[in-house]
């Protein structure tokens, strides 16, 4: 089963027929492309809704965009998801008037409770899978469509947010074959009850590292709308390159903070077996994309940088925290009560800030600092909002002196204050605290000092 590649194609790859045909010519172009996930039809010109949130929209009688201040009804976006999957059929010319009829009954499903969402949500990969088989065949391919409940994808009964189950990986052996290209609907799986959950949301990535590490891949090809993972956001900084090669653990430092390349637990599958990932551009294929690997060479210093906006940090102060054993341990177990994940948590002798993504405290900001004033009697308390982290990354940054340094300087000469200043202790990354209104100049002038050769 060895030495096959896995690739995934998102939304936008898969959108409408001029999509799906480029899909077919970048697994055409290799043999070895033998399993192929694909996610439902994204965005695209004519909607600006991808067909999986019309699903929910179905689902939930129109409250999906009601919730989202949008007056999109229920009937309206069965019309469209009919009306996209007609078109796909018509346009790539198959015959396909079963798949539509199909579709039409799956939506009109009378289910009900928490497994109508997920069966819903689930029927765009489903579908989509099951049109691309057939153009794929029309074209001369062996290709079959691969479905969760033929091949035993298995995954937990959690509605809306499974986990894949470990039976899953055996299951994949068994069932898939490289004598003829998969094509497998990412996002949903089995429950042992014979019930339909989908994963989390942007969940076809987890499907294709599942199938990647099940198969043994030789790589886990992720096929997207962008040449790969940029060295800073290039909608701040249009002059940011690709970055051509990435450890597991830089792009983890990358990704957990704010860099939406691919969805961060698909990963772990592959990293556990040491399987490269990398990020390719449908639109762009001759383009060689961003390899994600287990250990390279850096000739850079930061390769990199993060940025994450929407920052709170609550700042404590008290005499004695230093000597007080277990003050920290009670002051993260009040944000555990609260459900607010910390992200770091600089401290001094006497003081120590939580740093929070500032929307989880939405609502509870009053009763958070009123426990800690009750429980842990701070002689000062305050929450800092409107912060950005602007974050660093490499492996090339371990072990040189003077990147902390030219980092600080860069941000002195902008008259930028650092309210924050935190390196993770694997020194393959530090974090910066600014006021959001200077993290773009910020930004760009870390660019400068740290990546611009
Ligand atoms: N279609 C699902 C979503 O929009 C899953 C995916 O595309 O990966 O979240």
């Amino acid at each position: 089963m060895s030495g096959m590649i896995v690739c995934k194609f998102g939304g936008s790859s898969v959108a409408n027929a001029g999509q799906i045909e480029k899909v077919r010519r970048i697994v055409a172009a290799d043999e070895k492309r033998r399993y192929v996930v694909v996610s439902a039809p994204g965005k695209d010109a004519r909607d600006s809704q991808k067909v999986t949130d019309h699903l929910f929209n179905i689902a939930t009688d129109g409250d999906h965009f009601r919730s989202r201040g949008k007056e999109i009804s229920a009937r309206e976006s069965f019309d469209r998801v009919v009306g996209k999957f007609r078109t796909l059929v018509t346009d790539l010319a198959i015959d396909g008037d079963d798949i539509i009829e199909d579709l039409q009954s799956d939506l009109s499903s009378t289910i009900s409770d928490k497994k109508r969402i997920d069966f819903f949500a689930s029927r765009g990969e489903h579908f989509n899978a099951k049109v691309i088989a057939r153009y794929f065949k029309a074209k001369g391919m062996n290709a079959k469509a691969m479905l969760p409940e033929d091949i035993g994808f298995l995954v937990s009964d959690r509605f809306g947010n499974a986990k894949v189950l470990p039976a899953t990986h055996t299951n994949l052996q068994l069932s898939l074959s490289d004598d003829e290209i998969s094509i497998i609907p990412g996002y949903y799986g089995m429950t042992l009850k014979g019930d339909i959950a989908v994963l989390s949301r942007g969940g076809s990535d987890l499907t294709g590292g599942e199938v990647a590490y099940a198969v043994d891949a030789l790589r886990y090809e992720n096929w997207t709308d962008t040449d790969g993972v940029y060295q800073v956001d290039p909608r701040i900084i249009p002059e940011a390159s690709v970055i051509p090669e990435l450890t597991y653990k830089e792009i983890r430092l990358l990704s957990s903070q704010g860099f939406n390349v691919f969805h961060f637990d698909a990963m772990l599958s592959c990293k556990n077996k040491s399987i490269p990932i990398n990020i390719r551009n449908t639109d762009n294929p001759s383009a060689p994309g961003t390899m994600i690997v287990s250990s390279r060479k850096a000739s850079e210093t930061a390769v990199g940088i993060a940025r994450m906006d929407d920052i709170a940090y609550v700042y404590i102060q008290k005499d004695m925290i230093g000597e007080t054993i277990g003050f920290t341990k009670d002051l993260l177990d009040i944000f555990r009560d609260f459900s607010i994940n910390t992200h770091h948590y600089p401290s001094g002798m006497d003081d120590i800030a939580v740093i929070v993504d500032q929307r989880d405290l939405n609502g509870k900001a009053d009763a958070l600092t009123n426990t800690i004033r009750k429980n842990l009697s701070p002689n000062f308390l305050d929450i800092n909002y409107d912060l950005s982290l602007i974050s660093p990354v490499g492996i090339g940054m371990k072990d040189t002196p003077g990147v902390l340094a030219r980092a600080a300087t860069a941000l002195f000469n902008e008259n930028i204050n650092i309210e924050i200043v935190d390196q993770g202790p694997s020194q393959l990354s530090f974090n910066f605290g600014v006021y959001q209104r200077h993290a773009d100049i910020g930004l760009k002038a870390l660019f400068r000092a740290l990546l611009k050769q």
